[in-house]
């Protein structure tokens, strides 16, 4: 099962509501996401929610049933394309309870038509949204597994609908907006925060620890990664200081003999030939007597410098030459 059905399978077992209107939300979330109605004739409409399992078919059957007192129908469609859901179809056959339905959920407009966005109406208390987001995201919500990613998207008709979605999303701090494919209208939420929050709105309690527990686990690994990184940078750095300490001794000692140095920098030039990878704390613990890392480096100053005054001699007779006085500086 991915992440996204176990959000959902959660969503549709929930058994509480925060209030009475809840349940209605929640119904109207279904319908106007994913619902259309049929007009069969005078006075005689029929409802039909479209899904893609039979534990969410069951849960819009569940609350007809509780809120309408009616029996809905549920039908399977088999998909003939290999590779794709069967559609769960449930329908609310005509009858006086239907009107009811249609006029409770605010599915057409006062003027008869079908409503577009959202009726405000019907999601007046927080509870109330939180309910309408968790249907619509029941219906035609997806959600990344976080180990991969994370997004979240709900895919709707029309452009009221998802824009009015954004809107109700937005009351609750979230970033969202909206996007087209092929006709369709998505709302989607982008970034670990605001795809958390967007579970934790719509009341998906379990999979919001496992969200954060995999997010917790991807940034202690990052942290890691970023420290290990940090760490090549620094070993790199100590290479490249220690090849120059190197070059810089073996100029001195060519030209005017390591001995000639200071008792103290020969001692520190001599360790490091020895230790070529060691770092200065390293060097400044193997002297006797140990010295700490800013003597060793201010030791190493000295002989670079000495060193650099070799070279600028140098320079002056062309004929002794040296590899880093060679190059074009
Ligand atoms: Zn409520």
């Amino acid at each position: 099962m991915t992440f996204s059905e176990r959000v959902k399978n959660e969503l549709v077992r929930r058994k509480k509501d925060e209030c009475p209107e809840c349940a209605y939300a929640e119904l109207g979330g279904f319908v106007h996401t994913a619902g259309s109605i049929s007009i069969l004739g005078r006075q005689r409409l029929s409802v039909t929610v479209e899904v893609d399992r039979p534990a969410i078919a069951r849960r819009v059957f569940t609350l007809v049933k509780r809120l309408f007192g009616v029996h809905s129908v549920i039908a399977v469609r088999r998909s003939s394309r290999l590779g794709r859901h069967n559609t769960y179809v449930v329908n609310i056959p005509p009858s006086a309870q239907v009107t009811e339905v249609v006029r409770r959920l605010h599915v057409l407009d006062d003027d008869s038509s079908l409503t577009r966005g959202i009726p405000w109406r019907l999601v007046g208390d927080k509870c109330c949204q939180r309910a309408y987001l968790r249907g619509a995201f029941v219906v035609r919500g997806y959600v990344n597994d976080p180990v991969k990613g994370y997004h979240l998207e709900v895919t709707s008709n029309s452009f009221d609908h998802a824009s009015d979605l954004v809107k109700l999303t937005t009351k609750w701090d979230i970033k969202a907006k909206t996007t087209e494919h092929k006709q369709r209208h998505i709302l989607y939420v982008k970034g670990a925060d605001d795809v958390s929050r967007f579970l934790q709105v719509i009341g998906a309690d379990m999979a919001l620890l496992e969200f954060e527990n995999v997010r917790a686990m991807k940034d202690v690994r990052n942290q890691v990664n970023r420290e290990v990184n940090c760490e090549t940078a620094n070993v790199n750095k100590t290479v490249e200081a220690a090849a120059r300490q190197i070059d810089d001794i073996r100029l001195i000692d060519r030209e005017i003999g390591i001995r000639s140095l200071k008792k103290s920098l020969q001692d520190v030039a001599v360790l490091r030939l020895e230790m070529p990878s060691a770092t200065m704390e390293e060097l400044g613990q193997a002297l006797t007597p140990a010295v700490s890392k800013s003597t060793v480096s201010y030791r190493f100053k000295r002989i670079a410098a000495i060193a650099d005054e070799i070279r600028k001699q140098q320079r002056g007779h062309p004929l002794v030459s040296d590899r880093r006085t060679a190059k074009p500086r």
